[in-house]
């Protein structure tokens, strides 16, 4: 007697960042094999994005803000790509692969969860002078080139020269450039410790935002708290000032004033990533419309979440929810439930969330949190910030941790590999998770580099 064997439902999941890792997990837990679940994603870990600041200024190694896909999600097939199309008609999703290879995926049920990329404003001079701050290669070399300006600075014979490569200009003072130019401080700060600078220099950072305030979006006690610890530090904070125009050798701002620097951190925002407007169906604002369910609607089979998806927010009513990762991780969780129920398992539940406060890293022992809508700051805020992010993080806590400890007790390391090179990390670019190298296959919508902007680099 012969059995026919029974089809299993293919889920893929696009993207493997807050919410399509975490519905990649929460569809495994629920299906026990009943489904097959693919993950499309180009690298093969989950990033742990807010502690990136960190990899920046060297007080975490990059691999610690990294967790293994195929460690961590044992019963999903991780395939290595980028997807570069979807036919919702035809149920597939085509893709590249890291050495060009072209693949395509037939799907019974998709989950888009690829996120967002640098936005770009139309300000002469930023995309090829300015870097986004967006993915592992941005932040190594960040950390590289700062450390680089400091060297090249201490053995500068123009003090102009000098100056000007000690001055570091960071635009967009919400929760990724404030952390960036409070790390920052601190890490040329223990740069200059063995680089003496010639007399009265000293390393400088701006920190300019179009707002009225530091941290716009979030609570104005935390922005008083991040303002005054800034200041504080010394941070030169700018706000009601924006970039009017980026060159090689510095920044003009809108108020006329000139900033001779050779570093422009681009923290400005995200924009939903690109693939989801290419699949013809209605978008706010670049982000792909569902409902409270995750569906996009008229496709039960397609599910949308975290921030390339606007989902609609319940307990904000008329409004979509916010691009954090708060929001996407829960997103991903109702994802993959919804999912499962679509394939008979459980029962599908609309997407609610009310926010549990905010944490931001200033560096040293100091944050800024209102945790349930607790004001906190000082020391106090610095350990519940910490204490989050290991609680959050899906795993490599341990070495998160260890890397904390050593920094306490030990000075940090002030030297520069130069792996990832100013032209490998392009402010436009749809994939900031991925450095461009010399002789990597073309990507359809971009270039391969054409110019070595800065002999130095
Ligand atoms: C420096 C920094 C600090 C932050 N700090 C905080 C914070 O403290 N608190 C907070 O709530 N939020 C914070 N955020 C925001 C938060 O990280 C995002 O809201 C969150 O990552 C969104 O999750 P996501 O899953 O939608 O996207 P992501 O986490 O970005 O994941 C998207 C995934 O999709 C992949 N992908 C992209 N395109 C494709 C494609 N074409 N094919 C296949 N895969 C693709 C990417 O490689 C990535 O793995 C921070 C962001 C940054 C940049």
């Amino acid at each position: 007697m012969s059995r026919t064997a029974v089809r299993r439902p293919h889920v893929v999941i696009v993207g493997a960042g807050f919410a399509g890792f975490q519905a990649a997990r929460t569809l495994s837990r629920l299906t026990r094999r009943r489904a097959d679940i693919t993950l499309l994603n180009p690298t093969d870990y989950f990033l742990y994005l807010p502690l990136l600041p960190q990899v920046a200024a060297g007080v975490l190694e990059p691999r610690r803000v990294t967790v293994s896909l195929t460690g961590a999600l044992r019963h999903v097939r991780l395939v290595l790509g980028e997807a570069d199309g979807i036919d919702l008609a035809r149920r597939t999703v085509n893709h590249t692969g890291p050495e060009g290879d072209r693949g395509e995926l037939s799907y019974d049920r998709l989950v888009l969860a690829v996120g967002s990329v640098n936005k770009l404003l139309p300000v002469p001079g930023v995309a090829e002078h300015a870097h986004g701050f967006r993915g592992l290669p941005e932040a190594l070399y960040l950390r590289d080139h700062v450390t680089r300006q400091i060297e090249l600075a201490a053995a500068a014979e123009d003090v102009e020269v000098c100056r000007a490569r000690c001055t570091f200009v960071v635009a967009g003072a919400g929760y990724t450039g404030v952390e960036v130019a409070a790390h920052g401080e601190l890490f040329t700060r223990s740069l200059v410790r063995n680089r003496p600078l010639p007399d009265g220099v000293r390393p400088r950072w701006v920190l300019l935002d179009i707002a009225p305030r530091v941290l716009p979006e979030l609570d104005r006690r935390l922005s008083g708290t991040a303002d005054r610890v800034l200041r504080r530090r010394g941070v030169d904070v700018r706000t009601g000032t924006s970039v009017k125009e980026a060159t090689r050798d510095g920044v003009r701002l809108d108020d006329g004033e000139s900033v001779p620097t050779r570093t422009l951190v681009w923290c400005v925002g995200v924009r939903p990533d690109p693939l989801v407007a290419g699949i013809g169906k209605p978008l706010e604002r670049g982000r792909l419309l569902v409902d409270p369910f995750l569906n996009v609607p008229g496709h039960p089979e397609v599910f949308a979440c975290g921030d390339a998806a606007a989902v609609p927010d319940l307990a904000k009513p008329g409004q979509y929810t916010a691009m954090t990762a708060q929001h996407a991780w829960r997103q991903g969780k109702a994802a993959g439930h919804n999912v499962a129920a679509s394939l008979g398992l459980g029962k599908r539940r609309s997407y609610r969330h009310h926010d549990l406060g905010f944490t931001v890293d200033l560096g040293g022992a100091s944050g800024a949190a209102n945790p349930l809508g607790i004001p906190l700051s000082g020391p106090l805020a610095g350990a519940v910030t910490r204490g989050y992010h290991l609680a959050a993080m899906p795993g490599n806590r341990v070495r998160v941790a260890a890397d904390w400890l050593l920094d306490a007790v030990l000075p940090r390391q002030g030297v520069q590999l130069g792996l990832v090179r100013s032209w490998s990390v392009p402010l436009d670019t749809a994939s900031p998770e991925l450095a461009r190298v010399p002789g990597a296959p073309e990507r359809p919508e971009e270039e391969q580099p054409k110019r070595l902007e800065r002999p130095e680099e």
